[in-house]
């Protein structure tokens, strides 16, 4: 497929998901879904040219009309390139920099092949990582195997004290499937407290279960997280969150409700209204339209042929783009988290709506309650963040309102209105449950 003329409308900053090794990685994790792309190249040695790392160094930075520019290096496992491509790699940003230009590195890895050389390069320049971690042993190794089906918690957490001992910037990136889904909290001291990550990304597993590995049919595999299951694991992570780790513990959707919450887009494609400015291009230099569909209908075209810029404001990809919000079922249209959600990935869009009306997200019964319990707290940060003061003051009301409401329910008599504010009588409310009444409150 070719990519069609330039637009107008060309992104003045977009990102590409770079996959130098293509799919090739050490691990095999049950519910990886690019492990499969493989079989896009047949016979290929999945590793990108020195010539097209050039090539694409040059035209990516000549593309984007800012003064940062990040490139994301994926897979895959990207660090199976060897050290030697990505001194390559930086020398490269180096020569085609822009005076003045900012350039940054994210690199995403499983951990498991850094080691002290590694470290010492990435703490040299700057490399931000992501390291995939599922949650404690148990948890993470549920899923998280090698080529030989062998556990890899040990060798990830020995990757991340490696990585704790050079200075080097890194997060966390943890999936929610159907095995860590019931353990929110577990999942979240473990990161907290134990591996001492600040940064904590909860990316929900939605598997399509299908030979093809591509964005097709409506069925999810039993390794996917339910849609209430990812609801109710940010909820109870959030409610904890909120109490106590505020400006201490940043988990990225979190962060993004903020935003949309005081009135910001939310800095995470699949809360977007539109797709379009994130891309993806394979080790030979094909484009793609996203990482989830590097598949050959979402094929732009490869930058050897035709410029990158040309291909990222092609009709093409515009229309990619908008069908997001052109197809927004009306449900989602009249949703009260709308503007925070914006009816989520398109991937993930394989569910019909109460109406009968198609493409509505499978995670919908998920991000509605979530984002609806997220609603006072966020307004109070909101507040807070408008009036120039820190949103961590939040944890302060909260404790100051669940110290009055412990007051006025230790002086409740049975038949008195109950504290909750619902309107019954106590002994027919919480008097008469176990339930927990600071959390039901907020
Ligand atoms: S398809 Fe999903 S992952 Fe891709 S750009 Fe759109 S929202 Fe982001
Ligand atoms: S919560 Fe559900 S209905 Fe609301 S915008 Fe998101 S996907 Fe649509």
């Amino acid at each position: 497929m070719v990519a069609m003329t330039a637009d107008p409308k060309t992104p003045s900053a977009f990102h590409v998901m770079l996959k130098p090794r293509g799919a090739i990685c050490n691990l095999d994790c049950a519910y990886c879904y690019f492990l499969s792309k493989e079989m896009l190249y047949p016979g290929s040695r999945f590793r990108m040219a020195n010539e097209l790392l050039e090539e694409y160094t040059r035209q990516y930075i000549e593309a984007q009309g800012v003064p940062e520019v990040t490139f994301a290096w994926q897979g895959g496992e990207p660090t199976l390139m060897g050290l030697d491509f990505f001194r390559l790699a930086v020398s490269y940003q180096q020569k085609y920099r822009r005076p003045g230009m900012r350039i940054h590195n994210a690199l995403q890895t499983n951990g498991t092949t850094v080691d002290e050389a590694w470290c010492e390069f990435f703490r040299e320049n700057d490399f931000l990582l992501g390291v995939s971690l599922d949650g404690p042993r148990e948890l993470h190794d549920f899923y998280r195997v090698d080529k030989g089906g062998k556990p890899t918690f040990d060798r990830v957490m020995a990757g991340i004290a490696l990585l704790q001992k050079h200075h080097v910037e890194f997060n966390i990136l943890t999936t929610v499937h159907a095995a860590n889904a019931p353990h929110p909290l577990e999942v979240y001291r473990f990161l907290r407290d134990e591996v001492g990550t600040q940064f904590i990304q909860f990316i929900p597993i939605v598997e399509r279960d299908n030979d093809t590995g591509f964005q097709e049919g409506e069925k999810v595999t039993g390794r996917s997280v339910t849609a209430r299951q990812y609801g109710d694991f940010l909820i109870a992570i959030f409610d904890e969150w909120v109490r106590r780790d505020v400006g201490r513990v940043f988990v990225q959707i979190f962060d993004v409700a903020l935003a949309a919450w005081v009135g910001q887009r939310p800095g995470l494609c699949i809360f977007e209204e539109t797709c379009g400015a994130a891309l993806a291009m394979e080790h030979n230099g094909d484009l793609f339209s996203c990482d989830h569909y590097v598949e050959p209908r979402h094929r732009l075209g490869n930058i050897q042929e035709i410029p990158l810029i040309e291909m990222v404001g092609s009709e093409q990809q515009w229309r990619f783009g908008q069908a997001k919000k052109e197809t927004l079922p009306r449900y989602c249209q009249e949703c009260e988290v709308r503007f925070v959600c914006n009816g989520g990935c398109p991937k993930d869009r394989i569910i019909s709506t109460p109406g009968g009306e198609p493409g509505l997200n499978y995670l919908c019964a998920g991000f509605k309650a979530f984002f609806n319990h997220v609603d006072r707290p966020m307004r109070i940060m909101a507040a807070e963040l408008r009036a120039e003061r820190a949103p961590a003051n939040v944890m302060a009301y909260l404790a100051e309102e669940e110290m009055e409401l412990q007051r006025r329910f230790a002086r409740v008599q049975r038949n008195d209105p109950c504290p909750c504010g619902s309107g019954r009588k106590f002994k027919q409310c919480h008097g008469n449950t176990k339930v927990n009444i600071l959390k039901e409150t907020i």
